[in-house]
């Protein structure tokens, strides 16, 4: 008996609009693709988010016993600048402005992208697969849905006859557009394109003579649309018919819509059973650009050098404070909001301190089963990992009214207590413990000893009144993932 057995989830799903409960297509398998980033520059803290949500739900799929097959891609071509398939490759542009190759771009922003993602302890998907690597599958669809007679060539170039398709089968259905409003609302050709309506959308793009990402195809040499990578590989790892979806809510329209619309085209059935969106974060209430300076790049957050916090976070801070918010909702980053996390997430980490430590009785004052259960259901109702979280600070509390003596606990629900707690906290939220950054106790002792000496150079630095020093040795440590913590007795240290 797996876990999953005694567990019933309902998801959200985008496509329906409801939360359905779900079942996986095949018993104890799951498929899930999460669109990946476009490597052009370092991993926004958006998209972070986001691919935290999947690998919070990827985890918790494998708490339970599934056998989860996730695909999660890396965009290494085809992303043009403009959803409307114009402009130039977002990789091609940044790779002729540094005067570098397309795949050193490439190579620096994925090792980038894989760094950050280490530092916040996400889990690798099982297969990353890149869009330059499944060339060939892309031409297949492609010719497979010109036979289908939805797609029509125009001077070396190929686009989906949106209209054609509409016919038979419903495009827009994820987005809630129809074809009508689509027509409507978008721009007339300006004569310039070689699409037969403006909603069409692009196959393949025949190059122009200065695009540098090109490829032979039977069209001409060129590159992939960008929706197609996702169907090309979807399907070849997952097949013709998945359980889970996911990506951001900007990527709905058009690119999932697009996907939807391709692999029908080309399978005859709907590709995915769960769509998931997760939703956008804001920097102190207003969207986060680059261009009006309301940024921050995650590496920002563990170093503070940056003007948006007033210091520096540990990855293991970050991760707590996403995971306090529901993947759904829109969660505004905020140096207050950092600091108030900053707070639970040490407190929930002194108390998985003591547990072990905790005096057993011969009953328990608290019902561990039940809150155990409620734990489940907190994961079951759609991922709400803030009512998780909840949950387990009903928890803390009991652990440190038991440590106080107020409360008791029996042996044997001290093991479920401890058990629960370590999978929700660790397995699940993905949170590393206070203390386990070094991997032996060798180690630790090593580490505790130069910590010890910064703490020292630290407070000789402030008695001379040299801050600049000080201060760099506490962000700098911080970034490391050391927190210093300043108190009557002197300054202490946690590790994240
Ligand atoms: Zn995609």
């Amino acid at each position: 008996m797996q876990l999953y057995q005694e567990q019933n989830i309902k998801i959200y799903n985008s496509l329906s609009g409801n939360k359905e409960l779900f079942e996986s297509i095949t018993d104890g398998y799951i498929g899930m693709y999460v669109c990946g980033p476009t490597v052009y520059s370092n991993v926004h803290l958006g998209n972070v988010r986001t691919f935290m949500s999947f690998d919070m739900i990827f985890r918790y799929f494998k708490h339970l016993g599934y056998k989860v097959r996730y695909v999660r891609n890396i965009t290494d071509a085809g992303h043009l600048e403009n959803d409307a398939d114009e402009g130039e490759d977002r990789i091609a542009k940044k790779a002729r402005l540094e005067q570098i190759e397309p795949m050193e771009v490439v190579q620096r922003y994925t090792v980038d992208f894989h760094n950050i993602l280490n530092k916040f302890n996400f889990l690798p998907p099982s297969i990353e697969p890149t869009a330059t690597g499944h060339i060939i599958e892309q031409i297949e669809i492609i010719k497979e849905i010109i036979d289908k007679g939805l797609a029509y060539e125009v001077n070396g170039s190929v686009y989906f006859d949106v209209l054609k398709f509409n016919e038979t089968r419903t495009y827009g259905k994820l987005s809630k557009r129809n074809v009508e409003d689509l027509i409507h609302n978008t721009r007339a050709l300006d004569g310039q394109s070689d699409k037969k309506n403006p909603q069409d959308f692009a196959l393949w793009k025949k190059a122009e003579p200065q695009h540098i990402m090109r490829w032979p195809s039977p069209w001409s040499d060129g590159f992939p649309g960008w929706h197609l990578e996702c169907t090309a590989m979807s399907t070849k790892y997952l097949g013709e018919q998945f359980d889970i979806h996911g990506g951001g809510m900007d990527l709905k329209f058009p690119h999932h819509e697009c996907e939807i619309a391709q692999a029908e085209a080309c399978n005859g059935c709907s590709p995915v059973k769960y769509w998931m969106h997760a939703n956008m974060l804001t920097l102190n209430g207003k969207k986060m650009a680059k261009s009006t300076g309301n940024n921050i790049l995650p590496g920002e957050i563990f170093t503070g050098e940056n003007d948006i916090l007033s210091k520096a976070f540990s990855p293991s801070v970050t991760r707590f404070f996403m995971m306090q918010a529901h993947y759904r909702s829109i969660l505004d980053f905020s140096n207050d909001a950092l600091e108030a996390s900053e707070k639970g997430f040490h407190k929930l980490m002194e108390a998985i301190d003591v547990i072990d430590d905790l005096p057993k009785g011969n009953t328990s004052s608290f019902d561990i089963s039940a809150w155990k259960q409620r734990c489940y259901d907190a994961m079951n109702d759609d991922f709400n990992t803030p009512i998780l979280i909840a949950t387990l600070f009903e928890a803390v509390k009991f652990i440190n009214q038991t440590k106080e003596g107020k409360a008791e606990i029996s042996a044997e629900d001290h093991t479920t207590l401890k058990q629960t707690v370590h999978a929700f906290v660790f397995d699940v939220l993905g949170l590393t413990a206070v203390g386990t950054a070094a991997s032996s106790e060798d180690g630790d002792d090593k580490l505790s000893g130069a910590v010890e000496l910064l703490i020292r150079l630290r407070a000789e630095a402030r008695a001379n009144k040299d801050f600049a020093t000080s201060d760099k040795i506490r962000d700098e440590l911080a970034a490391l993932g050391v927190q210093l913590k300043d108190g009557k007795e002197g300054t202490t240290f946690s590790v994240n």
